[in-house]
């Protein structure tokens, strides 16, 4: 068996409803899951009562972006308290953030021509965690660009014609945040981190000092060599070792729940672990 730790639904950026993400594991042979929705926990009790129902464990988990130099850090939470309300006033707060800066992106797209408005985003997304893939999906549907690729690559990846950066928390913050919550701070997709070999290995030590538990070392896209790196990384400072797949659905076409691009296999023995530091913690 296998299980996935990183997936998306259409509480935030992802383009499956919890249920449907569930049903996709179970195809795929996953035994365990985290769904880890941007900046909300409102999927989670869907995703609990699609579990149960088809014997799939369910991890409550998040992904929460932050702001290191120049570099984004995505901090995932595994085992967070859904109900804490600290948590909870947090991440409301950094929904609101994509609220200010989602409009100013429309603002630059319709500047350069492209018809869309900020409504026409929302009735989309449906969810309050409103992001850039989904003003990829608008543009899709009206075959501005074909892919989402070719949007975040002419207008929304950073550098490009409607990048708005984003007012993000320190990393620091979000690892307290998750802890607060009860939960287990893991580093997300460490190949998106500019920093590798002795300078991924200096990021870490500093957050693990901050409170980081884990390092998502198993990835959709990460090669070979980039695995073992990061799993000697994990081992030399003694952090946990995650996996998952990201899928998002439609922005993410190639990447399928459980085995990613088709290589991904996450091992279930490395649940029992990450299940031991969130008891103790
Ligand atoms: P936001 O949270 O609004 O800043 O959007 C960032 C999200 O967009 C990331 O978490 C990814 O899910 C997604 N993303 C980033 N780059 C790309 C890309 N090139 N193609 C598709 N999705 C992307
Ligand atoms: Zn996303
Ligand atoms: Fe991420
Ligand atoms: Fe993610």
């Amino acid at each position: 068996m296998r299980i996935d730790l990183h997936l998306h639904t259409t509480y935030s950026d992802g383009s499956r409803s919890p249920a449907d993400v569930l049903a996709l594991a179970k195809a795929a042979g996953v035994s365990a899951l985290a769904i880890t929705d941007h900046d909300t926990v409102d999927g989670l009790p869907d995703a609990l009562e699609a579990g149960a129902a088809l014997g799939i464990e369910v991890i409550q988990g998040i992904e929460i972006s932050s702001r290191y130099g120049d570099t984004e850090l995505h901090i995932l939470g595994y085992f967070v308290d859904r109900h804490d309300t600290e948590l909870l006033h947090r991440l409301a707060q950094l929904r609101a953030s994509r609220h200010r800066r989602n409009p100013r992106i429309i603002e630059k797209l319709n500047g350069l021509g492209l018809a869309l408005t900020y409504e026409e985003v929302k009735a989309l997304a449906g969810a309050d965690s409103v992001g850039r893939p989904h003003i990829a999906r608008v543009l899709m549907e009206k075959s501005y660009v074909t892919s989402a690729k070719e949007a975040f690559d002419r207008y929304l990846a950073q550098g490009a014609a409607a990048y708005v950066p984003r007012e993000l928390p320190e990393p620091t913050e979000a690892i307290a945040w998750i802890r607060m919550a009860g939960g287990l701070p893991v580093l997300a997709h460490p190949s998106w981190v500019k920093a590798n070999g002795a300078g991924l290995l200096k990021l870490c030590e500093i957050l693990k000092a901050e409170g980081l538990a884990g390092l998502e070392v198993h990835y959709s896209t990460h090669k070979p060599q980039q695995t073992a790196d990061y799993l000697s990384v994990a081992k030399r400072l003694d952090l946990l070792v995650t996996g998952g797949s990201d899928f998002h659905g439609l922005t993410k076409p190639d990447i399928e729940v459980g085995v990613g691009r088709g290589n991904l296999r996450v091992p279930e023995k490395l649940l029992e672990p990450l299940k031991k530091a969130a008891a103790v913690q």
